[in-house]
């Protein structure tokens, strides 16, 4: 089979990627299973009445994460924008009409310093402000307990690359729900494990918003947000099909919704040790492969924690390999792999030296072609 027969990309002139480089919006997110695809396709020969679906929808979510409610959304990027504007607005037409402004309305979230992201963006869509606590040493209980005050209409808690230095979430939760203010929570990128699902949610968050088209696979557009119901009703009043709020700039369509659905069911019920063993085993691949002919290389193979509980980063839901040379630099390798078809992306300026490979994208075959490319353009 030709890897690079593809008749709609070829018609376009675009190459394909090997996807060294985890669940990446740039790259296309993740591929849909088969189930996924026929799910959609079936979807696609009917109308519905999108908020009878939207319920629906929203009961299996909450059936699978152990919240009151449950709800689709664009992405998660979407889920922390009605995220917010549930927290800022509630149920109330007249605040769900007047957003993003605020004026009038309490629009302070407290996040930590290391929690701070490029999605920040998504909370002050909604009109946030955000204010910050702690830095990367440490974070003070009294700097968020200091902040709160009769502004502050929610607390922010990120589990995005970089955690050091933050307040422990249960810590957070006791502290926000002992003034009355809901933690607000973006786990985006924690599934697998299937554990993450219901885990924040009975640490007492009162919402949490995950990817669907990162580890749970289903269409890159989609996300899931669930937490308690009267917040849950009110970020769905201020998101699309309603046409009144904020959020219907993020709709998501009904073979989305069945598509996601269908993933997340599927998600459930896989065997993650045998994918977890099935990435690690493209790790080795690709050591094998370069370890013993390619000289001065210098290659660390991270696996992923073999306890649930200790998966509470983005980077130890799934094994990587950082590779780097005595001879070239980081920029350099990428940008080798990167060039030609297939394009090979990795993972570069992390904060130690090397390409981060992450094989948990790679398709069938494709460890082996990220070998000999590496071995190829190492060996030089
Ligand atoms: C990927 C990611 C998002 C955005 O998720 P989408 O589903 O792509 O909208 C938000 N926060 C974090 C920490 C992420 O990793």
């Amino acid at each position: 089979m030709d890897i690079l027969k593809n008749e709609y990309y070829n018609k376009l002139g675009v190459r394909r990627v090997i996807n060294c480089a985890s669940y990446l919006t740039m790259l296309g997110g993740s591929i849909m299973p088969r189930e996924v695809l026929e799910a959609m396709d079936k979807a696609s020969e009917w109308f519905v009445d999108m908020k009878e679906l939207n319920k629906s929808a929203g009961e299996v979510i909450a059936n699978f994460t152990g919240a009151e409610s449950g709800l689709v959304t664009a992405g998660a990027a979407s889920g922390l924008m009605l995220q917010t504007a549930a927290c800022i607005a509630g149920s109330d037409p007249k605040k769900i009409d007047q957003l993003p402004d605020t004026e009038g309305l309490k629009n302070e979230f407290i996040i930590h310093r290391s929690h701070r992201t490029n999605y920040d963006h998504n909370y002050r869509n909604a009109g946030a402000r955000l204010i910050e606590i702690g830095n990367t040493g440490g974070t003070h209980n009294w700097e968020l307990e200091s902040n709160i005050n009769e502004n502050t209409a929610g607390i922010i808690y990120v589990y995005g690359p970089k955690q050091n230095g933050s307040i422990e979430i249960e810590k957070v939760i006791e502290i926000a729900h002992n003034k009355n203010i809901p933690v607000i929570v973006d786990a985006a990128a924690l599934l697998p494990p299937v554990e993450n699902l219901q885990k924040f949610i009975k640490l007492g968050a009162d919402m949490v918003a995950y990817s669907g088209g990162k580890g749970l696979r289903g269409p890159q557009s989609t996300g899931i947000l669930c937490g308690r119901k009267n917040l849950i009703d009110a970020a769905y009043l201020n998101s699309a099909p309603n046409n009144e709020g904020i959020g219907r700039v993020s709709k998501v369509s009904k073979e989305e919704i069945i598509g996601l659905i269908t993933a997340l069911e599927l998600f459930i019920d896989r065997d993650h040790s045998v994918i977890m063993q099935k990435w690690e085993n493209d790790c080795e691949i690709i050591i094998e492969k370069i370890k013993n002919t390619v000289k001065d290389i210098n290659i660390i193979f991270n696996k992923s924690p073999s306890d649930p509980n200790d998966i509470n980063d983005e980077d130890s839901t799934h094994p990587s390999i950082i590779i780097s040379s005595n001879h070239m630099t980081d920029d350099e390798i990428e940008r080798k792999l990167s060039d030609g078809n297939p394009s090979i992306r990795v993972r570069n300026n992390f904060e130690v030296k090397g390409v981060k490979i992450y094989t948990s994208n790679l398709q069938a075959n494709e460890a082996d072609i990220v070998a000999d490319k590496l071995l190829k353009i190492l060996s030089i």
